[in-house]
């Protein structure tokens, strides 16, 4: 044996996860992940990856062929799409209102690309005319937007008029859905869109290590046209769907129980529905949204049409130390909140209902144990109020 210090995997805490992700799994997921391992060329993985892509088209809203997930998380989903569709030289839009959409503009940048950035106030999204305004004046060929911001909580809630605005223009538009597929309605054949990527750790609940994404048909006449290889060998989704689609030559050893879990994941999806699962994180996220009010706490995004239901923003009250409310929240409830990113630091926490974490009793247990952390730090909240106000949410029908 060896003297290397040992942590007890088995007493890893089951955490109230309720940051900007990962959300808590369900337990058919840690299950579908324990299953043995097949290798990667086996005919049976063959059927498991056929049947997580045509679950994720459902979960997309498209028929896009090229629909698949990569062995990586949310960001390699961002670069792997931001790789493919950039060619360098190519101008590109990116409609910046938080972290990270910002990101996007570094790998964009990366690519080679030459970008320009609609920097809109942190707490607002990008309103079609100015996507328009921009589009008029400079041949942008790619429009980069995330649709829920998870830095600030924002939903971009006016994607298929943006997709009518690029493609009059020649413009492709990008769509990151990271904090948001599967838990808000989303449709990206019906809204047009070219090419959406997610996670697995968030809304679909499922450990962090696949990511998902579809392009459709523009963008796909855009791959076939590029005459600079893409730069990334093991992003360039022309030869990762090789692997995914019937000729089945070998890109990379698939990561077979993650793509299980993957799979067991889109079943849960499917068996609840996809409009009960975005009613349930709406209905949520009310409860959530009357109990901060209620308790004196403000939100941080100012206009609710532009609140996403998956990650809320609310501000630090004054006399609050952040870092220890997060620390009494993890170490004496065992709940875990995001503290504030970028411009938010410090003033802001957010927190996530996401996936399996969607529910009632996520809402009551952070509201009521905030209420009292706060209150012991002699900050005047009312608690109770808030606790009532979310309740009453809870138990009206919907
Ligand atoms: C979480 C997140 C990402 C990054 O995903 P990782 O899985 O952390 O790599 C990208 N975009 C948005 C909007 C996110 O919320």
């Amino acid at each position: 044996m060896s003297e290397t210090p040992h942590l007890n995997l088995d007493r890893a805490p089951a955490r109230t996860l309720m940051g900007p992700g990962p959300s808590n799994m369900h337990p058919r997921v840690y299950a579908a992940l324990s299953q043995p391992v097949v290798g990667h060329m086996d005919p049976l993985y063959f059927k498991v990856m056929d049947e997580a892509q045509a679950r994720l088209r459902t979960l997309f809203g498209t028929r896009n062929d090229l629909t698949l997930a990569l062995p990586t998380t949310g960001m390699g989903a961002m670069e792997a799409s931001l790789v493919n569709l950039i060619e360098p030289g190519d101008e590109v839009l990116v409609g910046k209102h938080g972290v990270f959409s910002g990101r996007m503009t570094g790998i964009a940048e990366r690519c080679g690309g030459k970008v320009r950035e609609l920097d809109i106030a942190w707490g607002r999204a990008v309103e079609p005319a100015q996507v328009e305004a921009e589009l008029k004046s400079h041949p942008i060929k790619l429009v980069c937007l995330v649709h829920a911001e998870t830095s600030t909580g924002v939903i971009q809630n006016r994607l298929p008029e943006i997709a009518k605005i690029c493609h009059a223009h020649g413009a492709l538009l990008l769509v990151d859905t990271v904090a948001s597929l599967g838990g808000v309605p989303f449709h990206t054949d019906e809204w047009d869109l070219d090419a959406v990527y997610t996670g697995s750790q968030k809304c679909l609940s499922v450990p962090p290590g696949i990511a998902p994404l579809t392009f459709g048909k523009r963008a796909e006449e855009k791959l076939k046209n590029r005459k600079t290889p893409v730069q990334s060998w093991f992003f360039d989704l022309t030869l990762v769907r090789k692997y995914w689609n019937e000729e089945r030559i070998y890109h990379h050893t698939g990561p077979v129980n993650m793509t299980y879990a993957l799979l067991e994941g889109l079943r849960l999806v499917d068996e609840e529905g996809l409009e009960a699962r975005w009613a349930r994180h709406a209905h949520a996220a009310k409860a959530l949204h009357a109990g901060l009010e209620a308790m004196g706490l403000a939100l941080f995004v100012k206009d609710p049409a532009l609140r996403c239901p998956t990650v809320t923003t609310v501000e630090i009250p004054a006399g609050a130390d952040d870092v220890k409310t997060r620390k009494a929240l993890l170490e004496q409830h065992g709940l875990e909140i995001g503290g504030g990113l970028g411009a938010l630091k410090g003033k802001g926490w957010r927190v996530g209902l996401m996936g399996e974490g969607a529910v009632g009793n996520h809402v009551l247990l952070f509201l009521g144990a905030l209420g009292g952390i706060l209150n012991a730090q002699g900050v005047k909240i009312k608690a109770g109020a808030g606790l009532e106000a979310a309740g009453a949410v809870l138990n009206a029908p919907r």
